[in-house]
């Protein structure tokens, strides 16, 4: 709701209890869970509840974290909490964005996904190499409320790729600041800078 006069809603606090966890990915579930670790939550899968995936249809990396925490929450009768996240690559118009993992193709291939992140910004004459990561985070409740949270880092992209630590695009990205790539920082390094770490940060002051 906007407009002139109207009050600013207050952000809703999440109780002890069951949290389902919106993602079928155990890897992202685990780092979720790590992440919340005590606040008295106890953290479910949507896969371990046997919850279909929904499309994700969404045009904004907010969109896609709705609709999954809105299906999960519905389904369950539980708060729920999802994540869509993504490199934004400037002189490629955002891309990949929502699209990241669908750039990997089917087998997730981030070797070849980056690759191709090079070759296109190498087609575009004198391309500027800045780039960020977006990880936004959607909790709903079963009655329908929902609290969103963006991230995000910025950075530039290098080639060749460096380093072997993290996942996806991360030997490609080198945050503002930093000498090393993603992939050459140990997690906790990343998470203290990252989009994810930026989002749950916010969450955590927010609902808690
Ligand atoms: P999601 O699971 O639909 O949110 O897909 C996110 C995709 O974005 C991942 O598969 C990665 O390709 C990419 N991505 C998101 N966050 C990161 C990150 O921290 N490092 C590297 N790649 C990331």
């Amino acid at each position: 709701m906007s407009g002139e006069g109207a009050e600013p809603q207050a952000i809703r606090k999440l109780a002890p209890g069951k949290l389902v966890i919106a993602s079928h990915n155990a890897g992202k579930v685990r780092e979720i869970g790590a992440l919340l670790e005590g606040y008295g939550l106890e953290v479910v899968s949507a896969k371990a509840l046997d919850l279909p995936e929904p499309e994700e249809t969404g045009t904004t990396f907010v969109m896609n974290a709705e609709l999954k925490a809105r299906a999960a929450a519905d389904l369950s009768g539980l708060p729920a909490l999802a994540d869509d996240s993504g490199l934004c690559v400037d002189a490629l118009g955002g891309d990949p964005g929502i699209f990241s993992a669908r750039w990997g193709g089917e087998a997730r291939d981030f070797g070849m996904a980056m690759q191709l992140v090079e070759d296109k910004l190498r087609a575009i004459p004198d391309a500027p190499r800045d780039a960020h990561f977006i990880c936004a985070l959607a909790l709903a409740w079963p009655d329908g409320h929902v609290e969103w949270f963006e991230g995000r880092v910025d950075g530039t992209m290098v080639w060749p790729p460096r380093g072997d630590k993290g996942h996806g695009y991360d030997p490609t990205f080198r945050p503002i600041g930093h000498d090393v790539t993603f992939g050459e920082m140990d997690e906790p390094e990343k998470n203290e800078i990252s989009h994810r770490g930026d989002a749950f940060r916010q969450l955590v002051a927010a609902v808690f």
